[in-house]
């Protein structure tokens, strides 16, 4: 059956799920989701150009034209598997708590100055957005880079099931998603499935020297590229500044060569090369050093490794540094969870060219039971040092005990934001993706 739908998908353009964006003769994969059922409109997407529909429920069979299957989404995950074994294309596979997406754009940046790379859309890390990633590999493409998202202890291991990564990379282990994984050692136990898949497949791991955390995954592993700042790493980086983050890189392994990636010796030396990247933040330190690792492995030019880091600019208020009249907001609005917000708050501290900061904190989603703990140690943190102002939105910052202002919701704040005024000030906006705090400064 597979195989039967397989010729079907490479004489096709593509794979559709979603009938408002029928790309044409594409085959449309009839997904059920919490409030819709795709079978039910497997004859629009046909009318609309699709060329073949994927269905599970034997109603909405039309002849010819539709393949009725036991789980729309199990074969399409299957499809994925397939076409990455008959392409034989290596895969990069991302995951951890924090970072993923920067991390995955950033390597994306830096491989594709030499190679022809597709990498996850957006945010498309799930068990759909993985087989959708590997779907758009093509003969040409040289390697795949997957980010992997989980909330749940096996969601990685089934990612990994799918995506069959030749490499591997864990970007951090920290408190996220904690209501679906249970504590921080199920955290530590699904993000380390993916180190867990590459070990048994004999695979490399590229790993952060100084993340204690994914260093104790890699026990007496040895097929591991490391990068780092001190001593004894393949490739060495240096965090120069973090506003924006500069990074000092030189390589301490000129004499590996990957196989099918021949040492690129033209500007290729071991004297340190700087980068300035349009990221803030000391964690963007990290991600930054990590996307130089894997451009050093598949020996990349230490210019393209530069031009790669030079040329990402973040979307979608992912860390970005803004100018707001005389003010500079750091713009973290993009999600928060406990560790996020604790390295928002470090890199915060660390800014010492301004005197007034000003903190605009929303609550962290998916925190379940710990919610009430894991608030109320920001607000704790927050005390042991002085700020120009610190204010704390959403209900669970509501119920912290807090000696700053605290606003239920979203609303409420914003009605006291439009009368607040500030001047030369650094202030950050963090909070989870639901609470969309860039809205406070959307239009002004
Ligand atoms: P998601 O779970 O939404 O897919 P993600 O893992 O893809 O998130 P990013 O979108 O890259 O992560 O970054 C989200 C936020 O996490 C950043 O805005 C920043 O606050 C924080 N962050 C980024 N990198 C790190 C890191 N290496 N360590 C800790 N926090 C980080
Ligand atoms: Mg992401």
């Amino acid at each position: 059956m597979i195989e039967e739908l397989y010729q079907r998908y490479i004489n096709s353009a593509g794979v559709s799920t979603d009938t408002r964006n029928i790309t044409p003769n594409s085959i449309y994969f009839a997904l059920k989701g919490a409030s819709f059922n795709g079978n039910t409109f497997a004859q629009e997407a046909l009318a609309k150009g699709a060329c073949y529909a994927v269905i599970d429920d034997p109603a909405y069979h039309i002849a010819d034209k539709t393949l009725l299957v036991d789980d729309v989404l199990t074969t399409l995950q299957q499809l994925a598997t397939y076409h990455r074994r008959k392409l034989k294309t290596l895969v990069i596979g991302i995951t951890g708590s924090n970072g993923k997406t920067t991390t995955k754009e950033l390597i994306k940046s830096v491989l594709s100055q030499q190679l022809n790379i597709v990498a996850t859309q957006g945010n498309l890390n799930n068990n759909i957005g993985v087989p959708l990633t590997l779907l758009t590999i093509k003969p040409e493409t040289d390697i795949a880079i997957v980010e992997m998202g989980a909330n749940h202890p096996g969601e990685i291991a089934f990612l990994c099931s799918i995506a069959e990564p030749d490499y591997g990379y864990i970007t951090s282990i920290g408190k996220a998603h904690l209501e679906g994984f249970g504590s921080f050692e199920g955290v530590i136990k699904t993000k380390g499935e993916l180190y867990d898949y590459l070990k048994t497949h004999h695979k490399t791991i590229i790993a952060n020297a100084d993340n204690p955390i994914t260093e104790a995954l890699l026990e007496n592993y040895n097929n591991v590229y490391s990068f780092g700042v001190g001593e004894g790493v393949n490739v060495s980086a240096q965090c120069l500044s973090t506003q924006p983050v500069k990074i000092q890189f030189a390589d301490s392994s000129l004499q590996t060569t990957t196989e099918g990636f021949p040492a690129n010796i033209e500007g290729f030396t071991d004297t340190p090369t700087v980068a300035t990247s349009h990221l803030v933040g000391s964690y963007n330190f990290t991600n930054i050093a990590a996307s130089v690792a894997f451009g050093r492995y598949f020996k990349l030019s230490t210019k393209a490794i530069q031009k790669g880091i030079e040329s990402y600019i973040p979307q979608n208020n992912r860390s970005q540094l803004l100018q707001w009249g005389s003010n500079t907001v750091l713009l973290d609005a993009y999600n928060a969870n406990p560790s996020s917000m604790t390295a928002a708050i470090d890199n915060l501290l660390s800014m010492n060219s301004f005197p007034n900061k000003v903190l605009i904190l929303g609550d962290m989603f998916e925190l379940g039971d710990y919610a009430t703990q894991e608030h109320q140690s920001i607000v704790d943190k927050l005390k042991e040092h002085q700020w120009a102002g610190v204010y704390l939105i959403g209900k669970n910052f509501k119920q912290t005990k807090a000696p700053y202002p605290q606003y239920e919701t979203f609303e409420e704040f914003r009605e006291v934001f439009k009368k607040l005024s500030f001047q030369d000030s650094l202030i950050l906006i963090k909070g989870s993706r639901g609470m969309a705090l860039e809205r406070l400064i959307a239009n002004s």
